[in-house]
């Protein structure tokens, strides 16, 4: 089934993902009196845009009547917003990520990325990250929602949460009285959310950090993430995240401790990483990518603790314990 019942007016709409380890995205779908609110949209991809279409379709969905909320800018929740949304639609998005939005088409934007991988180490013969194919072209207009904003569709009254970490403008909608949370990609329930360094977002851990401990404080049932299954516990989860950002810091550590200085991706390469390639060598450019970017993301926390330093040097950022 590609669209399921979630919550009273509330439908999951399954698109899948080909080839990414995100295997499909939740796009909800609430129905309300005069307009109803599509959460996030898929690739722009011919087998992401047939999945939503048709999941539409089976809710009878006209999209003159439907507005659209980005959680955040990453393709897979953005790409296919020009090719459903209608002359009518509302597209809301978080300042910080709509300004990505918007430049994501460009060499520059892109061109930056690669100046900062390179700081970071990154020694291949194509610097050319993996997402730049599937950016949108993000010139459709969007208005923009933060933190202390409403989205009230139907009977729903939704604040709307500004939680940095996966990227430095995602946002959360909370409904506080049926205790639902809509966590794009900051809660995930069988996958650990990337957190990665980026241009202007250099210490995303930390930020994610202080983000976990928002939701925590919150009284939520229903936690509806971006991909895949939900959480039975929000509570539960978020300790595991913390765990598990908790113990890649322990062993970030200590690999720069063990070393007299060292790029983010001498450290990635030390890493231990869920992937089927024996050694560091073996993995495919595009892992690498997201390996370094994770690890800086680690680093720079260390280093904004005061746990190691960084230092500059014939352009590469050199961390050491
Ligand atoms: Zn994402």
């Amino acid at each position: 089934m590609a669209v399921t019942k979630v919550l009273d007016q509330i439908w999951c709409i399954e698109v899948p993902l080909p080839k990414n380890p995100l295997k499909y995205l939740n796009a909800y779908f609430i129905r309300g009196k005069e307009r109803n609110l599509l959460i996030d949209t898929g690739f722009n991809l011919p087998a992401c845009r047939e999945a939503l279409l048709s999941g539409l379709e089976e809710l009878g969905v006209s999209m003159e009547t439907t507005d659209i909320f980005l959680t955040h800018m990453h393709s897979d929740h953005t790409g296919l917003v020009e090719a459903v949304k209608s002359r009518t639609s509302t597209v809301w998005a978080s300042e910080k990520d709509a300004e990505v939005i918007r430049v994501a088409g460009s060499d520059d934007f892109w061109g930056e990325l690669e100046q900062l991988w390179i700081k970071l180490g990154f020694r291949e013969d194509s610097h050319t990250h993996p997402g730049r194919k599937f950016a949108a072209n993000g010139n459709f207009p969007m208005e923009i929602l933060g933190e202390g904003d409403e989205v009230n569709v139907g009977d729903y009254r939704f604040q709307v949460l500004h939680t940095p970490g996966h990227t430095k403008g995602h946002l959360c909608l909370y409904e506080k009285d049926q205790k639902i949370l809509i966590s794009g990609d900051t809660i995930l329930a069988d996958i650990t959310p990337n957190i990665s360094i980026g241009v202007g977002n250099l210490n995303p851990l930390g930020d994610y950090f202080e983000s976990l401990k928002r939701l925590e404080s919150l009284r939520v049932e229903h936690t509806l993430t971006a991909h895949r299954r939900r959480p039975a516990s929000l509570y539960e989860r978020i300790r595991e995240l913390r765990d598990h950002h908790g113990h890649r810091l322990e062993e970030a550590l200590g690999i720069v401790r063990s070393g007299r200085g060292m790029t983010a991706a001498e450290a990635a390469s030390k890493m231990h990483w869920d992937i089927t390639s024996r050694t560091w060598e073996e993995f495919p450019p595009s892992q690498k990518w997201f390996a370094i970017g994770e690890a800086a993301a680690h680093l720079q926390l260390l280093a904004a603790r005061g746990d190691i330093a960084r230092r500059e040097e014939k352009g590469y950022w050199i961390y050491e314990g």
